[in-house]
């Protein structure tokens, strides 16, 4: 038995055999089964063959350009397609490993490598260069279109534990409970989107397990505890037993919590809060509905792509998407966040080097609304999409990322336009409200300005906090600095609520730092009345709101404004309101330990 630990980010602990994700490395390692083999096989074949039609035709091109010399570079990358340790060598591995074919060439090229490692010869050791492009070429032909993920859940045969390097919210988003029951990834956090989405479907997951892949090959038996926040490899049998009766009381207790009546939450003193849902995917509005959430306060469209490029999902399918949710939530409103996407997300290549690009250069780049204002047509075609479906219920418009006034005015120029679009074909209703997500600390710091133009604000807590604390909230490494209590926090926080007042504009808060029910007190004393979470968080965060009274949480917000240190902060909400101690979730929102010993 190992242990790896790693940071709870869905709660719950789940068991069974490995399915291997690697994204990082450029081929994924997955088992298949013996039917399997001649299709994998066949691939490799087809890649050869298309490797080898490519490599003729940029032959007799730089032939033609350059002449015969530099041409036989080409020629010589040709022979090697047949060389016998790499195509016909990853068949063997196919055959004897059963493996897919990314795989096993990925293993062939590595045994290449090592031969001509040891080899004295300086030419010899330097054409390695070339076998890479001939990999690289063969690779690329392998797999089209970064679909290699997808087929790691399309292959599998029987449910599973779904073990990853990292793990694309794009491919989370098409995770099938039945099959997946557990999730554990060597990057993220908390606030990672696929740590949102394993909660959004109550899969039990770790983040952050620091070189989990390499201890854990296909069909492993493993355990994912995300009470705990720990990876088992072979668990004992006793720890598989204490892991059933865990499970038990949490459904024993889920059934007790979502008894409870929906309707308004009031403070002990009679204030109104508003409690909405944050949503990924259509089905989500039943859970949402289901936990008395008061509409849909944020709807990542982005989800919806699922690794298509933005423009591949056109407006018909978009309309029909919003308007279901337009209609299922009626008379609730929807706020649907236009595409929260980076550069290799929006050309539908979220799996590739691209992709490992964007990554490397971390959260700070052309994504969101800045990307959505460089593709005019497929922005347009969105909020199209939108003010259509804007007949058949209240859909809201959320802009993701704006850190400008600018941006927010040319972001309504594209609204007015798609409107305008829509209205001369007779469908459109009255303008849709436009509101901004408060997510960059330009916008935080500047609400009076841009509340002039908007028509409602959304504090994203897990990109503001990032940002204002630097801290990337996909890297695992840095999670325990991503700080919701910190006091810069508070303060941030505090001065978008005043600044947004003066001007009358609704400032809800959509961020995962409203699932920890002493941060949850603090925010509702900082003045936020209105909360989007993730519909299992609702029932909770609603009963712990009926217990306090405005005052009370206003002092305490007060209080905390004076104090140092994230620790202080919480102690003195511990102090002060004692049911925390006792709440079902803890800090972070996940279980206390002691609940379910
Ligand atoms: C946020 O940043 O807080 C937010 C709600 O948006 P996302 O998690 O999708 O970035
Ligand atoms: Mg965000």
């Amino acid at each position: 038995m190992t242990r790896i630990p790693g940071l709870p980010v869905s709660p719950g602990v789940a068991w069974g055999p490995a399915a291997l994700m690697l994204q990082r490395h450029p081929a994924m390692r997955c088992g298949i089964a013996a039917a399997n083999v001649e299709r994998e096989l066949g691939r490799l074949d087809r890649a050869r063959e298309a490797s080898a039609s490519q490599l003729r035709a940029i032959y007799a091109r730089v032939a033609q350009r350059a002449g015969a010399d530099l041409a036989s570079l080409f020629e010589a990358q040709l022979l090697m397609l047949d060389d016998a340790l790499l195509v016909p060598r990853a068949r063997r591995i196919v055959e004897s490993d059963r493996v897919n074919a990314e795989w096993a060439l990925d293993r062939a090229f590595d045994q290449f490598c090592a031969v001509f490692a040891d080899v004295g010869d300086e030419y010899l050791r330097e054409r390695r260069g070339d076998v890479a492009d001939v990999v690289g070429r063969l690779r690329r032909n392998l797999r089209p279109a970064a679909s290699g993920g997808v087929r790691v859940l399309a292959d599998l045969a029987a449910p599973a534990i779904l073990v990853a390097d990292e793990l694309a919210p794009s491919f989370a988003a098409q995770i099938d409970p039945a099959m997946i029951l557990g999730v554990a990834f060597e990057t993220g956090s908390r606030t990672h989107h696929s740590a949102i989405l394993a909660r959004s479907l109550g899969i039990p997951a770790v983040a952050g397990a620091a070189l989990v892949t390499m201890h854990i090959r296909p069909g492993t038996f493993v355990l994912v505890d995300g009470d705990a926040g720990e990876v088992v490899i072979d668990p004992t049998p006793e720890l598989v037993e204490e892991a059933r009766a865990r499970r038990g009381k949490r459904a024993a207790s889920a059934g007790l919590t979502h008894g409870q009546p929906a309707g308004p939450a009031l403070t002990a003193d009679g204030v109104a809060v508003r409690f909405q849902a944050n949503i990924e995917r259509l089905e989500e509005v039943e859970a949402a509905r289901a936990a008395g959430a008061e509409g849909i306060g944020l709807f990542r469209s982005e989800f919806l792509l699922g690794g298509r490029a933005v423009d591949a999902f056109d407006e018909e399918a978009q309309y029909g998407v919003y308007r279901d949710l337009a209609e299922r939530m009626a008379p609730h409103p929807v706020t649907i966040r236009t595409f929260d996407i980076d550069e290799a997300q929006a050309s539908g290549r979220a799996g590739s080097e691209q992709a490992e690009g964007s990554r490397a250069r971390g959260p700070m780049g052309l994504r969101a609304i800045r990307l959505s204002l460089g593709h005019r047509e497929a922005f347009e075609m969105q909020l199209r999409a939108l003010a259509r479906a804007g007949r058949h219920g209240a859909i809201r418009v959320l802009l993701p990322f704006v850190s400008s006034v600018d941006e927010l005015r040319e972001a309504r120029a594209a609204v007015r336009s798609a409107t305008r679009d829509v209205e001369r074909t007779g469908q459109a209703e009255a303008a849709m409200p436009v509101g901004v997500m408060i997510e960059v600390p330009s916008a935080a710091l500047t609400v009076d300005l841009l509340a002039a133009e908007a028509d409602f604000f959304s504090i994203g807590t897990n990109d503001l906090i990032q940002f204002c604390l630097a801290v990337d909230r996909a890297d695992g490494r840095v999670a325990g600095l991503f700080d919701p209590l910190h006091p810069a926090i508070l303060r941030v926080i505090r001065q978008v609520i005043r600044l947004a007042r003066p001007r009358g504009r609704q400032v809800a808060l959509c961020g995962e730092m409203a699932a920890d029910p002493g941060a949850l007190l603090l925010l509702l004393g900082l003045g936020v009345t209105e909360f989007s979470m993730s519909p299992a968080a609702i029932p909770e965060a609603r009963d712990l709101v009926r217990r306090v009274t405005m005052g009370e949480v206003r002092r305490a917000a007060a209080r905390a404004g004076s104090l140092p240190t994230s620790t202080d902060i919480a102690a003195l909400l511990a102090a002060r309101f004692p049911a925390l101690a006792s709440w079902p979730l803890g800090r972070d929102g996940r279980p206390h330990m002691e609940g379910h010993s």
